[in-house]
């Protein structure tokens, strides 16, 4: 391979580094919906990056902010000072929002902004009177991140065995999967909702006193560990119980927020408001790192009337927290979303995305595909004794094919930018299919 750089020294996040450094996967541009890799093949993008490029890549738009920051003004001190472009892209970001979550924290990436919201919803209840509501409770096959917080209220087993539990005083409740009953089903599961989430107000009674819980995290949609949906009713019931037992509800929506269900965020998909909502990635399509925690106007206040004049009233913040380039970026990124009207494209995608997903029912190893706005998961039957075997195998197919998709332990999840064309989409799905039939007849 031409342009080959020395693969020793880079230590690879989340990935078999020996096995990748065997056969490295490197891109050197892209534009689009399209990856260019460094031996020049063109890869149609089914992951938007990691999530993350709803808009597409290489966008002028954001180029040209970034680089107009970075010229103007490239850091401001985070703490005792700050700059207007922190304060428009937080009026901006509060704007975007759901009614009600209008103050903004910002961070540098989803796992921090897990860990902010957590630490807010701690402090929050302590600064009200209430220290004894401590523990904070997440969901097998969460994913919140890698910092120590999201490490904890996690519940996806491969990232915490290495590591320990993280944090005491966690607890976790069922994820939503259960594909004996909702195996193929398009879009949400209907039945079962309301059990389930009555099983975490069962839980905490039970297990706990409810008076001690500080916050139920969880994705509106579980989105690493596979996708995962919500059953009709499920979120609505659990923001009941939290508001009965005066629990904060807080959605990650690192992954769902910025359009990808078809609506700005999921808590406008499912009608549900959250306390506190974290996100990151599309908030700057990706191009700059950021993350972002948007709180209740009442949680900020009680922060504000609680604490002595002149005390800082959250000892929280990172060094680049609210950085000036980052927030050029994300102002740059809510104009597209709003000139362009992402969420509405991706809506209006929604269907043919579902058929084309489904087209797949019926191909060697498919166990199960499930769906919402412009996210796919497809299952896959486990070869014995080698788990992950046969997604891993269809991502190198499709990548041979010209197709970049994701696997996470047996299923393939797809996210493509929300700037695809229904022609890409056919192409994506048809070319996981072609790959899952020629894996089934090479014997795999
Ligand atoms: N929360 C959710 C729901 C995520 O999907 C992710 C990343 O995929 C994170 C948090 C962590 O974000 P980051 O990798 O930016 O730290």
């Amino acid at each position: 391979m031409s342009d080959l750089p020395n693969l020793d020294h880079y230590w690879l996040p989340f990935t078999a580094n020996r096995q990748f450094k065997s056969m490295p996967r490197l891109f050197k541009a892209a534009k689009g919906n399209y990856y260019t890799t460094i031996d020049d093949r063109t890869l149609l993008d089914g992951t938007a990056g990691l999530w993350c490029v709803a808009a597409g890549h290489g966008r002028e738009e954001i180029a040209s902010s970034v680089a107009h920051q970075l010229r103007t003004l490239d850091y401001a001190p985070a703490f005792q000072n700050s700059h207007p472009l922190a304060f428009e892209a937080a009026e901006r970001l509060a704007q975007y929002m759901p009614p009600g979550l209008d103050r903004i924290f910002f961070t540098g990436s989803g796992s921090e902004s897990a860990d902010t919201a957590l630490k807010i919803a701690l402090a929050y209840h302590r600064i009200t009177g209430n220290p004894l509501r401590n523990k904070l409770i997440g969901r097998e096959r969460g994913y919140h991140g890698v910092n120590f917080g999201g490490l904890a209220v996690g519940g996806i087993a491969g990232n915490r065995k290495a590591f320990g539990n993280g944090l005491p005083g966690v607890d976790h409740i069922r994820h939503t999967l259960d594909i004996g009953l909702n195996a193929f089903t398009r879009g949400l599961p209907q039945d079962g909702g309301i059990a389930l989430a009555n099983e975490f107000e069962q839980r905490i009674t039970t297990l706990h006193d409810p008076a001690t819980i500080a916050a139920l995290i969880v994705e509106p949609m579980q989105g690493s560990a596979g996708v995962l949906l919500p059953p009709v009713g499920y979120l609505k019931r659990l923001r009941e119980i939290c508001d009965k037992h005066g629990i904060l509800l807080i959605f990650d929506e690192v992954i769902t927020g910025f359009g990808r269900l078809g609506t700005r965020f999921a808590a406008d998909y499912f009608g549900v408001t959250p306390d506190i909502i974290t996100c990151a990635k599309a908030l700057t399509n990706g191009a700059v790192p950021m993350g972002a925690v948007a709180v209740k106007r009442e949680i900020h206040d009680a922060f504000m009337a609680n604490s002595p004049a002149g005390g800082i009233e959250l000892p929280h913040g990172y060094t680049y927290t609210a950085h000036p380039v980052a927030c050029a970026a994300a102002l740059a990124t809510l104009d597209i979303f709003a000139s362009e009207k992402l969420e509405d494209r991706a809506a209006g995608l929604s269907a043919h995305f579902e058929q084309a997903a489904h087209s797949l029912k019926g191909l060697p190893f498919v166990k199960d595909i499930r769906n919402i706005g412009l996210v796919a998961g497809i299952e896959l039957e486990s070869i014995p004794g080698k788990p992950g075997a046969a997604a891993f195998a269809t991502y190198l197919k499709c990548y041979e094919m010209g197709v970049l998709v994701r696997y996470t332990g047996d299923i393939l999840a797809i996210s493509p930018p929300l700037t695809i064309e229904k022609d890409e989409i056919d192409r994506l799905f048809g070319t996981i299919g072609e790959a899952l039939t020629t894996l089934a007849a090479e014997g795999e």
